[in-house]
């Protein structure tokens, strides 16, 4: 088993780094979510793989019920109070069609470091995204696996309600900001990158990728 690539994805608003209000998003964004589902379920070698989300307690208690786990990827919940790996089973009324174990199964983890480990054992498990929230993006970026970050940048001209922000600044001296080309590459081809930034709801947004030095 080898090192897999374990990329960061977020949307926060610029420059703030705002990312929740109250337990849930600041926003509502449906080519938002679109984006997200489409990178972190999709595989970029053909294989029939998966990809793996890392979340904390709180965001996973964020995702309505009916929508948990996140159908098609390794759902990783991360709680200091859960046995290390423990599997739980999460029947969900509304996947019925789910035809593999992935749409109904959590796995639980109590350090980051572990859930990474247990991915990285996995071989069935490609690349390792992590998702949320903030307690556990800021402790994320300090971990070296981390070398990619997918950050969609949203900007709106009214103010925002946020309690939750990123405690870190992506700059240029340990963060690089790539070009579309770039971003193409690491997100793959079915992935859909406007050309232009996105408005909805009165907010604008674009799709970005930094890479560590
Ligand atoms: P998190 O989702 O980061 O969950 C925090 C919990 O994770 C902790 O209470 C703890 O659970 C567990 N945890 C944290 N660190 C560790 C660790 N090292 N090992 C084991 N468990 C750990 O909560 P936040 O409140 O920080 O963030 C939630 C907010 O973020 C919401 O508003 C949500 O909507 C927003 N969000 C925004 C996103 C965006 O892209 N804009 C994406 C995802 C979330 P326990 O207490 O059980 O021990």
């Amino acid at each position: 088993p080898s090192a897999k690539p374990v990329v960061i994805i977020v949307a926060a608003l610029v420059p703030s780094l705002g990312i929740g209000n109250k337990g849930t998003m600041p926003w509502r964004l449906r080519r938002e979510m679109k984006y997200f589902r489409e990178v972190t379920s999709g595989n970029n070698d053909g294989s029939s793989n998966t990809n793996a989300v890392i979340m904390g307690r709180k965001t996973w208690e964020s995702i309505p019920e009916k929508f948990r786990p996140l159908p098609g990827r390794r759902n990783m919940v991360l709680s200091r109070s859960y046995p290390d790996g423990d599997v739980q089973h999460t029947k969900n009324p509304h996947h019925h069609q789910a035809t593999t174990t992935t749409a109904t199964t959590t796995t639980l983890f109590n350090s980051v470091e572990s859930a990474i480990a247990y991915c990285d054992q996995s071989v069935d498990i490609n690349t390792i995204y992590i998702i949320g929230g903030a307690e556990i993006y800021n402790q994320a970026v300090n971990n070296q696996r981390v070398r990619q970050i997918l950050l969609t940048e949203i900007n709106s001209d009214q103010p925002v309600e946020m309690d939750t922000f990123l405690e870190f600044k992506l700059d240029n001296h340990e963060w690089i900001k790539q070009n579309r080309q770039r971003l193409r590459e690491v997100v793959g081809h079915h992935v859909e990158l406007p050309q232009e930034e996105i408005l909805e709801n009165g907010f604008r947004y674009n799709f970005t990728l930094w890479e560590r030095k």
